[in-house]
């Protein structure tokens, strides 16, 4: 019989949103009439607006004409490419160094496969967890306690370090997925603070994988949207992006990386060249039809329909803060992301995301899901619908605390 992969054992016992959907379900048999409301997952709950949606529409209808037909394209639409080098980068990257995908999940978990089971990793704690399970799954961490995973460089993002790690504590040589707007805490990180990121991976020889699927709801302008803002992040940082949240494509599935031709490895060879080589390999390019609707959502009308759609969840996450602080919760977060990460000091999270889904019926998330340095925190998701956002808090109002 075939053996197990031994890595996939490595994994800590059930990923946190399985677990949080399961308490949820407990809860709901137990008292069939609560109407629970969830802050507790970072999906997406609005429409997609029409002028991105037509540009959907009309990709599928291309495919039924010969003219418009296409095929496999592994890298990405050229265009699509070069619209997102001129958007998000000022033109600064060859098409060649932007990679199309499903999404940026699912390209974290396949940039492991460039560094292999010997990489040693560092993350902010707390942090989004595909970077440690992806890293658990490629072989690269093992052994799971209470303090975290062998093999992990945890860098505790906390109160005392205003959310910022100390960089002191990243190995030399170590791959760093690092995550601004930060999931799940909400904070950004400024200039003086990426710089300082940047170049403490090149003096150490680490490859930074920065993950900027929140940057559309930075409304700070002084605030880098990206790592490419910072001088010299080419030599050492791989971005990913996505389209799931500020255009609304979480169902729809496209994302892309950019891997600047600049990065090598400490042999001297491409990162970019084999990345092309892995895309080209186990992946075979996203949708077509999700590219044309990336396309519309990056012309000048699909641009006013993502700061709309951010808009929205950014009031959302105005309404729940607000709500929180005047209880008296202490919260980041919130202003340039759509997550609030609230604070119960001395409290175990998982007793608090209980006690609000008991008082409350809402759906939040524990901060310790996310890593240790969660402990005594919980995250609430700006994305819900509106009617829903005002009535938890209401509740959290009237029956918290
Ligand atoms: N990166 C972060 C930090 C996220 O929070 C999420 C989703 O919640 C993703 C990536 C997933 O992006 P995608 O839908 O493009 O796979």
């Amino acid at each position: 019989m075939i053996r197990r992969n031994p890595f996939i054992a490595n994994l800590k016992a059930g990923y946190l949103f399985p677990e949080i959907g399961k308490r949820r379900r407990e809860f709901a048999a137990a008292n069939p009439d609560a109407k629970i409301i969830s802050l507790g997952v970072g999906n997406t709950t609005e429409p997609i607006l029409p002028h991105t949606n037509a540009g959907l529409v009309e990709g599928a209808k291309k495919l039924c004409t010969i003219e418009g037909y296409s095929g496999y394209q592994d890298e990405g639409l050229p265009k699509l490419r070069e619209k997102i080098s001129e958007v998000f980068y000022k033109g600064k990257f060859s098409i060649d160094e932007i990679f199309i995908s499903d999404g940026a999940k699912c390209d974290i978990g396949r940039l492991q496969t460039l560094f292999g089971a010997a990489a040693k990793i560092a993350v902010q704690d707390p942090s989004y967890p595909v970077y440690v399970d992806g890293s658990v799954l490629a072989g690269a961490a093992t052994g799971w306690d209470k303090t975290g995973y062998a093999g992990i460089t945890y860098l505790p993002c906390t109160e005392d370090n205003n959310f910022f790690p100390n960089l002191d504590l990243v190995p030399r040589d170590s791959i760093i997925y690092f995550c601004s707007p930060n999931n799940p805490t909400g904070a950004v990180s400024d200039r003086k603070q990426l710089t300082a990121l940047v170049e403490a991976a090149i003096s150490k020889g680490c490859i930074i994988v920065f993950d900027a699927a929140y940057s559309e709801f930075i409304r700070d302008p002084s605030l880098p949207k990206t790592i490419y803002e910072i001088d010299r992040a080419d030599l050492c940082a791989i971005e990913v992006n996505s389209f799931s949240k500020p255009a609304g494509f979480t169902g729809v599935r496209l994302g892309w990386s950019v891997v600047p031709k600049a990065i090598k490895y400490c042999g001297g060879e491409s990162v970019n060249a084999d990345w092309n080589r892995i895309t080209g390999t186990i992946f075979n390019g996203a949708s077509n039809i999700a590219q044309a609707g990336g396309l519309a959502a990056l012309d000048e009308e699909g641009l006013k329909e993502i700061r709309s759609l951010t808009d929205f969840y950014l009031g959302n996450a105005k309404i729940i803060r607000s709500t929180l602080e005047k209880l008296g919760i202490k919260c980041i977060g919130g202003d340039n992301s759509p997550y609030i990460w609230a604070f119960f000091p001395g409290k175990d999270s998982w007793d608090v995301f209980a006690e609000i889904l008991e008082k409350c019926h809402i759906v939040t998330t524990p901060g310790a899901g996310f890593g240790p340095a969660g402990q005594g925190y919980v995250r609430f998701s700006a994305f819900g619908h509106r009617a829903d956002v005002e009535e938890a808090c209401r509740r959290l109002a009237a029956g918290f605390i």
